[in-house]
């Protein structure tokens, strides 16, 4: 038996009250929190609150050129590519807003073998991947959990030349202490679970069946992962099912009680839209819909928030959306992806199999040609975490001046191997061209760092980092 732990760290009447109480703020007030942010120590939940509250078009405009210079101050202009790998779209649970439900008869059923994960994983490898983000439904095969490790291991053991994985992510089922321990041994990076919605009632009447019925175990994973010493959590909300303002405000409070109780925040944030799919009804007409223009605000003021917390979007939106959040805070983007287990080996996709209808269908290699037309430098590096730079680490070191030393060399190291390696021909001399550029703005200790490596790839040596 689970011994259970009430996720009182979210507190609904809290929340309610702060935002009944707020009303649109005045513009020196929405300048006076811009300068707060501009220091880069964060904003607390009545501030966040109250930038929720804008709607006049030249303050919003400074919210976003504000989150965008933060992002830059702490990120530069590195952007980092991962892809998922969904393993099984079997699931014992009855989520109504997604197409793995147990009981959707629409869904054709699959559960990878290990050799069709290495499929997968050499075709990922080829396209330049060097991150994964293993996604399962949470009904397992005969062999239990070890067929998650085993998942795992196959990722990493998998080899196309000189092209590996180097980063396994996972967003996976909440688990006890003890299977936390299993995946920190297996090697995982990132633990990545989104709540869905942190409203209770909400959450009820959408969770009809199975395990993740249970708000408080779902709401205490980080507590377990971070006991079991996985430093990296990813959190996040399913957009579309509560009021986002709600939403943003109860993650807020997620954020600070891991603060409080472990010293560190999340590693990341997911901003999850709900889309389309395959045998929901829900999941086509959301009960709380976000606009994009919210959606872009939201993504602006959380960066405002948590300045140095990575962000995460995927493609379930499409490339116009996606172009915009680059410029307003999100530092991670998913490229390429499928989200029906053996999606990449068949190729388009099978919609019958996939969790939602994707919004981007964008090669990796078109995906890395676009956001180097925008002036950022795709980065494969997955350094801090094989440096044991994790959690309160990351953190330090992801102090403006720190990262320009480690992050940006690392970077570029990276995309040049991607450059060498796998880019088509106009992405390789686009690509060229930025690293000239971005050697050009550097300064004589950025560059002693940062020129030495990128010969080092381009004269053959692979995995070069600091
Ligand atoms: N089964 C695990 C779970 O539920 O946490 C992990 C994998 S689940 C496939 C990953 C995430 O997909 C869910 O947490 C949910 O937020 C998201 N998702 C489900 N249905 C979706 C939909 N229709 N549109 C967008 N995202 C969806
Ligand atoms: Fe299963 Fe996760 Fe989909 Fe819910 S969201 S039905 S738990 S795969």
């Amino acid at each position: 038996m689970i011994t259970q732990e009430r996720a009182d760290f979210i507190n609904e009447q809290e929340i309610e009250g702060i935002l009944s109480a707020q009303k649109r703020p005045e513009p020196a007030r929405v300048k006076e929190l811009l300068a707060k942010a501009r220091e880069m120590r964060g904003l607390s939940i009545n501030e966040v609150a109250c930038l929720s509250l804008v709607d006049q078009p030249e303050l919003l405009a400074e919210i976003c050129s504000t989150a965008k210079q933060i992002k830059e101050e702490i990120y530069g202009s590195r952007l980092v590519l991962f892809a998922p790998l969904y393993i099984s779209n079997r699931c014992s649970n009855e989520c109504t807003y997604c197409a793995f439900r147990a009981t959707n008869t629409s869904l054709t059923r699959r559960t990878l073998t290990q050799e069709e994960i290495a499929e997968e994983t050499r075709i990922l490898i080829r396209q330049g991947h060097k991150r994964i983000l293993a996604v399962s439904g949470e009904a397992l095969p005969q062999q239990g959990f070890q067929y998650i490790l085993d998942s795992i291991a196959t990722i990493y053991a998998t080899k196309v030349g000189p092209g590996e994985i180097r980063r396994v992510n996972v967003n996976l089922a909440p688990q006890t202490v003890e299977r936390f321990r299993q995946l920190k041994d297996a090697g995982i990076g990132t633990f990545q679970l989104f709540q869905e919605t942190y409203h209770r009632p909400t959450y009820a009447a959408v969770h009809l069946k199975g395990s993740k019925r249970d708000y408080d175990w779902r709401t205490t994973s980080f507590d377990r992962a971070m006991e079991a010493g996985i430093d990296d959590v990813g959190i996040g909300v399913l957009f579309g099912l509560y009021d986002w303002r709600f939403e943003i405000l109860a993650m807020m409070q997620h954020i600070h009680h891991l603060e409080q109780k472990f010293g560190v925040g999340p590693h990341t944030i997911s901003f999850p839209r709900m889309e389309p799919a395959v045998g929901s009804d829900i999941a086509s007409r959301p009960p709380h819909p976000v606009s994009d223009a919210d959606f872009l605000k939201m993504i602006a003021i959380m960066r405002l928030a948590v300045p140095y917390t990575g962000m995460i979007m995927s493609t379930r939106e499409g490339a116009t959306v996606r172009r915009e959040t680059l410029e307003v805070g999100i530092s991670q983007i998913s490229a390429g992806s499928r989200t029906d287990p053996g999606g990449y080996k068949d190729g388009e996709g099978n919609p019958n199999g996939s969790q939602f209808q994707l919004g981007d269908h964008r090669s990796v290699d078109e995906v890395v040609r676009d956001v180097v037309s925008l002036g950022f430098v795709p980065s494969f590096c997955t350094a801090c975490y094989r440096t044991g730079r994790t959690g309160q680490d990351f953190m330090d070191l992801a102090k403006p001046g720190e990262i320009k030393y480690h992050c940006h060399p690392n970077a570029l190291s990276t995309f040049q191997e991607y450059l060498c390696d796998y880019a088509g021909p106009v992405t390789k001399s686009a690509g060229e061209n930025l690293i000239s550029i971005e050697l050009q703005h550097m300064d004589g200790q950025q560059t002693a760092c940062a020129l030495p490596m990128l010969n080092k790839v381009r004269g053959g040596e692979r995995d070069v980092f600091i």
